[in-house]
């Protein structure tokens, strides 16, 4: 099941359903996103249906906690010259920064060295299990992640986590670890590697954090990104307002979102 968060333009308050082809369908028994994950409900949605691309599709939720986890892809570990880490290196990104699949991300006065990185986001579900997975773009600020110590501002600012563009349920997932992952800037092919290249597994990240933090329905995991970040292009390439960023996961569908100057 695709669960999703939607508006129709123009016409008041978020929905939340589920894509089923080329058509949302309304949950009408006003159940949500993460309702949906922490239940394990699959039951249909029964509501209106809207065709797809007459509807906006929102964030599926501003997760409680976004977790994010660095270097875990042993090309993007090379390309920072980073050594590889003995245990999950784990981050927040605060709630505020959840944004729609189609952005836009706005990019601060103070941020000279804008860049994205791809990821496979797990959702998480009741008791500790995995209830879906979603494609999200960590967004970093270079310069402030190499400036300061603690990387809160850099890749927690307001709208530096787009992702969607819906929340497939684990179980039409079976095989997360093994799907292509892409990304373009412009049209221009940046990232593209398989989530079979994971350092540290899901259940691993799961059990790392679990050793100190109790996951709740939604807590979202950003699971690293590979290599191929615009900070390791030579010469660098950083992302300026104008710029349109996609990112695809098989299965999980795309992320397409334009950056804009706050
Ligand atoms: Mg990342």
């Amino acid at each position: 099941m695709k669960l999703c968060t939607f508006q129709i333009p123009g016409n008041g308050g978020a929905l939340a359903g589920e894509v089923r082809g080329d058509h949302v369908v309304a949950f009408n028994d006003g159940s949500t996103v993460v309702e949906r994950l922490r239940s394990a409900d699959r039951t249909p949605a029964a509501g209106d249906a809207f065709a797809l691309d007459e509807v906006e599709l929102l964030a599926p939720y501003v997760p409680r906690t976004i977790f994010g986890v660095g270097l875990n892809y042993r090309e993007h570990a090379v390309e920072q010259g980073a050594e590889l880490p003995e245990e999950p290196v784990v981050f927040l990104k605060q709630p505020g920064s959840a944004a729609p699949p189609g952005g836009p991300v706005r990019c601060p006065q103070v941020v000279r060295r804008l860049d994205y990185e791809g990821e496979l986001a797990v959702a998480m579900g009741a008791d500790g299990r995995i209830g879906g997975y979603a494609v999200a773009d960590d967004v970093s600020a270079r310069d402030l992640q190499r400036r300061e110590q603690h990387w809160t501002r850099a890749k927690g600012a307001d709208t530096f986590c787009p992702f969607g563009p819906w929340v497939t349920t684990a179980d039409e997932v079976p095989d997360a670890e093994d799907l292509a992952l892409r990304t373009w800037v412009n049209g221009e092919l940046r990232q593209d590697a398989r989530t079979s290249d994971l350092l540290f597994s899901i259940a691993e990240l799961i059990e790392f954090i679990s050793a100190t933090i109790r996951l709740e329905p939604g807590d979202l995991i950003l699971t690293g990104t590979p290599s191929g970040v615009g900070m390791a292009l030579d010469p660098r390439r950083f992302l300026v307002p104008g710029d349109i960023v996609r990112i695809e996961i098989e299965r999980l569908g795309a992320i397409e979102h334009g950056i804009v100057a706050a």
